[in-house]
């Protein structure tokens, strides 16, 4: 077996192995903490909303494994047996054409295994746990729409890839990743202005009372916005939320509908206040910053990797072109990039512990972690994840960690941020 292809084989399968272990273990933890309400959270959280959480996290992780083996096995048959023999498919189709064309293809099977995932997901288990909102007709629209998306923005980016890989020198990557850079500033503005619309409306604040004193501690933070909007998020799930969105003076605030309904004002404002943080601390602008420099040096692997004679020969490829180059190069990638995940996993923890520390500066430890009690119970988190499990796939550190030290200011590190002394 061509050594490239042997060696994709065998990454796919430890990947896919240790997801299912992880998996294993947590769905394990979970249910071995099912019936005892961790101590600290037992006067808010009655047990049958423990219980319901170990259910719906087992669920979801029973899901997530079937997704997974599928996925994989999917993604291997495809290279072993389709990949060649569809690139000589397209290959009378002239470039760049004949190039986007091969990767439309070679993404179609992932994406028909998603969409039953997504069905059950989505009316079976969100269902079964009192979440889902969608009805079929707006699970069809959206999935419409998402294509549609994909195909409006996708297409012409692969065009344009294809075609800098055709026209301009070897260092078409450095050109591709200074679109993928423009990219990356624009995006925000394009989803609010052009997708977000297609699946969400969003209104202005109404309730007065809140508005006044989200302003008020936008303005103790420093924080300027272009406007602070609610999102009916009630028509898809229950599940709660906030998030900000954009840079400058465009920066504009979601709250989720689902969030006004269940969390009191000051719980409310202690949301926010912990996105603000992120703004205060630059977690955003450090992340645009990570996501660049990562897109140069895998750019500038592909770029390398797609010279080398090995790449093609390694797989046992007899076609040739940028389109199954470029995929190829992919695969390689694929194989080490999974191991960053928990690296990705560790920064965004550390930024959601500056973000709790700032909010609590800020509006107080209280309202924090009530909100953090609420939003885990009202969304059926655990309060007991395995702590290997976590520490690989958790981008929010757990919320009893997070509460822990919510209560125990003096053990974080970074003194009170300025804008709370005033
Ligand atoms: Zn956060």
């Amino acid at each position: 077996m061509p050594p490239l292809l042997l060696a994709y084989i065998v990454a796919s399968c430890l990947w896919e192995g240790l997801t299912l272990v992880l998996n294993h273990r947590q769905a394990a933890y979970v249910l071995a903490h099912r019936d005892t309400v961790p101590a600290d959270f037992a006067a808010h959280v009655p047990l049958q909303d423990h219980r319901k959480a170990a259910d719906y996290t087992r669920a979801r992780l029973w899901l997530g494994s079937v997704r997974g083996v599928v996925g994989t096995a999917v993604s291997l048959a495809c290279v072993i047996w389709g990949l060649d023999w569809l690139a000589g498919l397209t290959a009378a189709i002239p470039t760049p054409w004949g190039d986007v064309a091969l990767v439309v293809v070679v993404s179609l099977p992932g994406m028909i295994v998603g969409l039953p995932a997504s069905l059950y997901g989505d009316f079976v288990i969100e269902a079964r746990f009192g979440f889902n909102k969608k009805t079929p007709a707006i699970f069809v629209t959206d999935y419409l729409k998402g294509l549609a998306v994909q195909a409006v923005i996708g297409l012409p980016l692969l065009l344009a890839l294809f075609w800098a890989m055709d026209r301009l020198s070897a260092f078409w990557w450095l050109y591709a990743w200074l679109g993928v850079v423009v990219l990356m500033a624009a995006a925000p503005f394009v989803y609010l202005r052009f997708v977000a619309p297609l699946f969400n409306k969003f209104t202005p604040l109404a309730d007065d009372a809140m508005r006044t004193r989200i302003e008020t501690l936008m303005a103790r933070c420093g924080f300027q916005s272009s406007g602070l909007f609610t999102m009916d998020a009630s028509r898809r799930s229950s599940h709660g939320n906030a998030f900000f969105i954009g840079f400058g003076r465009a920066k504009r605030i979601v709250l989720f509908d689902t969030l006004l309904a269940t969390q009191t004002q000051d719980e409310v404002e202690a949301v926010l206040a912990h996105e603000l943080g992120h703004f205060k601390y630059r977690h955003t602008l450090y992340g645009m910053v990570r996501g660049a420099v990562m897109a140069l040096v895998m750019l500038g692997a592909y770029g390398w990797m797609c010279r080398q004679p090995w790449l093609l020969k390694g797989f046992g490829f007899a076609q040739h072109g940028h389109a199954i180059g470029l995929i190829s190069a992919s695969l390689v990638l694929g194989m080490i990039t999974p191991a960053l995940t928990p690296l990705s996993n560790w920064i965004s923890r550390r930024h959601e512990f500056e973000a709790d520390a700032f909010a609590r500066d800020m509006v107080g430890a209280n309202p924090m972690v009530s909100a953090l009690t609420k939003l885990s119970r009202d969304n059926a988190g655990t309060l007991t994840p395995d702590p290997i499990y976590a520490l690989v796939n958790y981008s929010h550190p757990p919320v009893p960690v997070r509460v822990a030290q919510l209560r125990a200011p003096l053990l974080h590190a970074r003194p009170l941020h300025p804008a709370a002394a005033s």
